[in-house]
C-alpha cells in the first residue's frame, strides 16, 4: 500500500514545484527532511539518468517508501551541452555565482548562438525494485543579464522568446506548466497513477 510518495530532493526550488505539480495525486508528497531522513547521495554519475536512479533507489532504501528523484541541468550549445549533467557544481558558491560563470563562458557568443535547453529526468522507483524514467525538455536562449527572481537555478538567464521573458520572470503556474521538470512530471503521472491504482 503506497500512502505516500517520497520525492528525495532537499532543493528549496524543486521542493516548492514538485508540491504543485504533484499535487493532483491521492497520496501525500514527503521530502525526506519532513520524515528526518538525510539522503545523500554523490550526484557522479554520466547522466542525469543514472543520478535520478540511483537518488531515487536511495530513497527506497532509507523509507521503504515508492520514491521519486530528478536530476536536471541546462545544457548549452555554444559550449558542447555544458554545464549539462554537472549544473549543481558547475562552479562552487551560489547560483548567482554559477550565473555570473555562465555569461563569463558566453561573453561576445551571439544571441543566435546563446540556444539552450533545461532537461530534466525523473525517476521512480518501488520497494520492490522496479524502476521507471520520464524525461521533459524546454528549449530557449541563454540572456546577457539576469531578470527575475522566481524559480531558482538558471532560471534568471533562462530566456523563452515565446513569452518574451526569463523563467525567473514567469509566474510559478507558468513555470510548471512548460518547464522540463513540468513535461518530465505529466509524463510520469500516468506511471505514479498506475502505481498508486495497483497499490490501494
Ligand atoms: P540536480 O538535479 O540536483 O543535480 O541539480 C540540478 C541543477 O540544475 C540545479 O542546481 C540548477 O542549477 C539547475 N536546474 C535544474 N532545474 C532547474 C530549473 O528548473 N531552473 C533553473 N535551474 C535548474
Amino acid at each position: 500500500m503506497f500512502q505516500e510518495l517520497l520525492v528525495v530532493t532537499d532543493n528549496p526550488g524543486k521542493k516548492r514545484e514538485y508540491q504543485a505539480l504533484l499535487a493532483s495525486l491521492p497520496v501525500p508528497i514527503r521530502f525526506p527532511s519532513d520524515l528526518g531522513y538525510r539522503i545523500d547521495v554523490r550526484e557522479d554519475g554520466a547522466t542525469y539518468t543514472e543520478n535520478a536512479t540511483h537518488k531515487a533507489r536511495a530513497g527506497v532504501q532509507v523509507s521503504g517508501l515508492l520514491s521519486l528523484a530528478d536530476d536536471s541541468g541546462l545544457e548549452v550549445d555554444a559550449l558542447g551541452g555544458a554545464p549539462g549533467v554537472r549544473s549543481a557544481r558547475y562552479t562552487p558558491g551560489t547560483d548567482a555565482d554559477r550565473i555570473a560563470a555562465l555569461l563569463v563562458h558566453l561573453d561576445g557568443v551571439p544571441w543566435e548562438r546563446r540556444t539552450a535547453r533545461f532537461r530534466c529526468v525523473i525517476a521512480i522507483a518501488t520497494p520492490e525494485g522496479d524502476l521507471y524514467t520520464a524525461e521533459g525538455t524546454c528549449e530557449g536562449f541563454i540572456a546577457t543579464t539576469p531578470a527575475g527572481t522566481g524559480g531558482f537555478g538558471y532560471d534568471p538567464v533562462f530566456y523563452l522568446p515565446e513569452f518574451g521573458c526569463t523563467m525567473a520572470q514567469l509566474p510559478p503556474e507558468v513555470k510548471n506548466r512548460i518547464s522540463h521538470r513540468a513535461r518530465a512530471v505529466q509524463a510520469a503521472l500516468p506511471i505514479l497513477q498506475q502505481l498508486l491504482k495497483r497499490r490501494r
